[in-house]
């Protein structure tokens, strides 16, 4: 593969994007990959392990004389992050982020983005519930989905970010803020929320119950633990920031779950029975489209793990 942009920056230095930068070298995508975190910690760990070119200690001097530029920190660090660089970023460059959340993103980023240089949000759905500079790996994109949301963006601009997406192991789609939002927070962000709630009714009784909880903790609970051990800060940036969809989806749900408790509370099997073949369709939907890598699992008990 040919490098695409002679300089690519990133800032923050998490388990996105290290697994940006070995995906980049994977596919030799870029001339030079200059990173930067704030604390002194992942810039140090980022030098021993190798992970990009240069580190910088400033995040001005990271952005200077690149062609891409990602923020890949939290989303409620984008404003400040945005309005830090802006008036060192190089004429003609491009802007773009990792963020979990677009519309409030681009509120955030956009209006600190200076005349001459291109602003094009993205949001690989690839993750881990791993954090920090040592967990990234080259694989953590592939034949993974890469929704760009371009808001006006240049169409030029769109097209070969589209193509270092695809580079690095992507499949990308273009698609509107808002409905970014409201698709993530159905497919992600109320499932997290859900997690960490299930989490915490189980840790309260695990009080009572001293460690039976841990113990004997069956499949269906451990895949909950790991989805609520994601990263508490991003995850409450996704939250506070994602506020309108999510709470859409919660009163949603909410409905639902009270309409299965009445169900077993009157012992209405068919009901339960029903609902529940309807929810198995939709995963083996989703092992059809390929989006579970690990579908060898599926219609196991207990799940492999
Ligand atoms: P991460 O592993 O926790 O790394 C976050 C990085 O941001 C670290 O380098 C951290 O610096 C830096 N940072 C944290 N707070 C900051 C602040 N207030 N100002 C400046 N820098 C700050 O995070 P990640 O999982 O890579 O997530 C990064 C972005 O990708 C987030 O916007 C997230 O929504 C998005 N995303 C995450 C996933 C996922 O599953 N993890 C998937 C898709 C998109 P220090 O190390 O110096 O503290």
């Amino acid at each position: 593969m040919a490098v695409m942009y002679d300089r690519v920056a990133l800032i923050g230095l998490g388990l996105i994007a290290s697994s940006m930068f070995w995906a980049m070298k994977r596919a030799d995508l870029a001339g030079e990959v200059v990173g930067y975190a704030r604390s002194e910690e992942t810039r140090s760990t980022a030098r021993r392990i190798g992970l990009c070119d240069r580190i910088c200690d400033s995040a001005i001097e990271a952005v200077e004389g690149a062609d891409l530029v990602i923020l890949c920190v939290p989303v409620g660090a984008m404003d400040s992050v945005a309005a830090q660089i802006a008036p060192h970023l190089k004429s003609g460059a491009v802007v773009s982020d990792v963020g979990s959340v677009k519309r409030a993103v681009i509120d955030a980023i956009g209006p600190h983005i200076p005349e001459g240089v291109h602003f094009v949000p993205a949001h690989p759905l690839a993750g881990t519930e791993q954090s920090g500079p040592e967990s990234g790996f080259a694989e953590l994109f592939d034949n993974r989905w890469c929704l760009l949301t371009p808001n006006g963006a240049d169409t030029f601009e769109t097209a070969k970010l589209r193509k270092f997406w695809e580079a690095l192991g992507s499949k990308v789609d273009e698609m509107e803020a808002d409905h970014h939002d409201l698709v993530l927070a159905v497919t992600s962000h109320t499932p997290h929320l859900i997690a960490y709630t299930m989490v915490g009714v189980a840790d309260d009784l695990g009080r009572v119950t001293d460690t039976e909880v841990v113990n004997f903790s069956a499949a269906g609970f451990r895949d909950f633990t790991r989805i609520a051990a994601s990263d508490p800060t991003m995850w409450r940036d996704v939250f506070l920031n994602n506020k309108d969809a999510t709470l859409e989806i919660l009163g949603r749900f909410t409905e639902e779950l009270f309409a299965l408790q009445r169900a077993i509370r009157q012992g209405d099997g068919d009901h339960l029975h029903d609902y529940f073949t309807r929810t198995r369709a939709v995963r083996r939907g989703i092992i059809d489209a390929g989006q579970d890598t690990d579908a060898a699992n599926f219609g196991r008990y207990p799940a492999k793990s």
